[in-house]
């Protein structure tokens, strides 16, 4: 036996391939019926953590096989976010082609991070992130950029205005967004150099959607006060309830006074690829930017989300650098991925993307979209219709939200009665909700803190039969909650 060898003999690698798969298709046939939540719970879930550390690497090689037990022994004890049932945050997917796509584009290991290391490979991430360019309806002119999710695409967006609108002048710049707006905006402020003193949360009307009014308020306040109003960051679909900003005044305003406007689309921009869905997120194809991300509305496993910039030279402008090493003579009209963002070595997430729209066809992926949105429709049409449910936040796209009342309730009643609703719902095993608290800025604001439940339908696993399962489940825990409130 030759120790420094990493190489597998063929017949060893075909077996270990045997068997992963084996265990792969084994878990995906049964992924329907695991219990919706799984076996968590915070002390049980520190136990097992504490039990499983181990400080030193193992000295000598384990059989695939064990690890593989020891793997899928896990995976029980974690939130089953690939399952039909999985209607918490917002969902993923984990579509099979992506890890077709993984496993070649890791054996083959080609260097896609610059245009010159694998020139036809790195064009065909290029043509995938075209095609989601064509879904969004931005122009020519636009460049993209995979990136790790929908946070990082922002954090890039971020950078792209303050640099081509701050300057030197970053410590003056301001920031605007929604109280609504992903916790992951204010993240990426915050690295790209942006004082936490200068991003802006602005009220919300009674349907969660930006007030333009504030907005443009807050712009003119900002600049008496001699600072730099340099960004919007408006919301295709915020994850507390799924609230879609007037894209169009904003846009409206964001030209109006110089802004750039970025859209965090990471949650509901695909909607925009159905033709049919287009006027409920009017106004994104006017976005200087857009975040998506692939492992949401395109059902990719986590690890995959996308930027897309209108003018590209903003993005490159940020982002291009050469190097020594270099080859001469790479700059050209072919994309460069690590012209167009931070990384250089890096995986080929443009592959997942590629092999997926290719193998199952642009129309299958906006049929399966326009589904969910269909579903959760229909989800919150016969929830809203259950006795004590109030509709807080109907689904804009395919995300609602709403608590649970009795006659007499007080408010903390009903904020308790709420999340012991979603415990009894997801106990039950068949679907995973997850809640919200909104209060503060609203219109509400008058209130304290009110307490949600949330339904988003985008895994692509959920069909009819589970929301059917969905709205039984929530009506027979509404049921024995307010029976038992009315019996003290
Ligand atoms: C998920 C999400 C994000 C963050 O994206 P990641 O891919 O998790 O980094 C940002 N905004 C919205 C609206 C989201 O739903």
């Amino acid at each position: 036996m030759d120790d420094a060898s990493l190489e597998l003999p063929v017949d060893v690698m075909r077996r270990m391939l045997q068997t992963t798969s084996a265990r792969v298709l084994d878990h995906l046939a049964h992924v329907g019926d695991q219990h919706s939540r799984g076996d968590v719970g915070l002390e049980a879930d520190r136990a097992r953590c504490i039990a499983l550390r181990e400080s030193t690497p193992p000295e000598e090689g384990s059989a695939l096989e064990t690890l593989l037990d020891t793997f899928y022994g896990l995976v029980p004890k974690t939130l089953t976010t690939n399952g039909p049932g999985y209607l918490a945050y917002i969902p993923g997917g984990g579509i099979f082609s992506a890890a077709i796509a993984d496993l070649v584009a890791d054996t083959t290991n080609r260097f896609t991070g610059t245009w010159f290391g694998a020139p036809p490979l790195v064009q065909l991430e290029a043509n995938a992130l075209d095609w989601l360019r064509g879904m969004m309806d931005m122009p020519e002119t636009t460049r993209g950029l995979f990136t790790t999710g929908g946070s990082m695409a922002t954090f890039n967006a971020i950078v792209c205005a303050r640099e081509k609108l701050l300057g030197e002048r970053i410590r003056d710049g301001v920031l605007y967004a929604s109280t609504q707006a992903h916790h992951s905006i204010k993240k990426s402020a915050r690295l790209a150099g942006i004082a936490v003193d200068r991003v802006r949360a602005l009220p919300v009307d009674a349907s969660f959607r930006l007030r333009v009014d504030a907005l443009e308020t807050a712009i003119a306040e900002d600049r008496r006060a001699g600072l730099v109003p340099f960004l919007v960051v408006s919301s295709a679909g915020t994850t507390n309830t799924g609230a879609v900003d007037p894209l169009n005044e904003v846009a409206d305003v964001a030209a109006r006074a110089g802004l750039w406007h970025h859209v965090d689309g990471a949650y509901g921009a695909f909607f925009h690829a159905c033709p049919e869905l287009r006027p409920l997120l009017a106004g994104l194809p006017r976005a200087d930017s857009i975040t998506l991300d692939p492992h949401k509305g395109l059902f990719l496993p986590y690890g995959t989300g996308a930027l897309l910039v209108r003018d590209g030279e903003d993005l490159r402008r940020v982002h291009s650098a050469t190097a020594d090493y270099f080859p001469g003579n790479v700059t050209s009209d072919m994309y460069d991925p690590s012209s167009y963002g931070p990384d250089l070595s890096r995986g080929f997430p443009g592959l997942r993307v590629w092999l997926t729209i290719k193998l199952f066809g642009a129309a299958r992926l906006r049929a399966a979209i326009a589904e969910k949105r269909a579903l959760a429709v229909d989800a919150a049409d016969r929830i809203a219709e259950i006795p004590g449910i109030v509709m807080d936040a109907p689904p804009q796209l395919s995300l609602f939200a709403f608590h649970l009342t009795w006659p007499g309730a007080s408010f903390d009643e009903e904020n308790a009665a709420t999340r012991e609703l979603m415990t009894r719902i997801s106990d039950r095993g068949r679907v995973l909700l997850s809640g919200c608290v909104i209060g503060g800025a609203s219109p509400r604001s008058d209130q304290a803190p009110r307490q949600l439940a949330r339904v988003c339908v985008l895994a692509f696993r959920t069909r009819q039969d589970r929301i059917d399962a969905c709205v039984e489940d929530v009506a027979a825990a509404a049921e024995e909650i307010r029976r038992g409130a009315q019996r003290q």
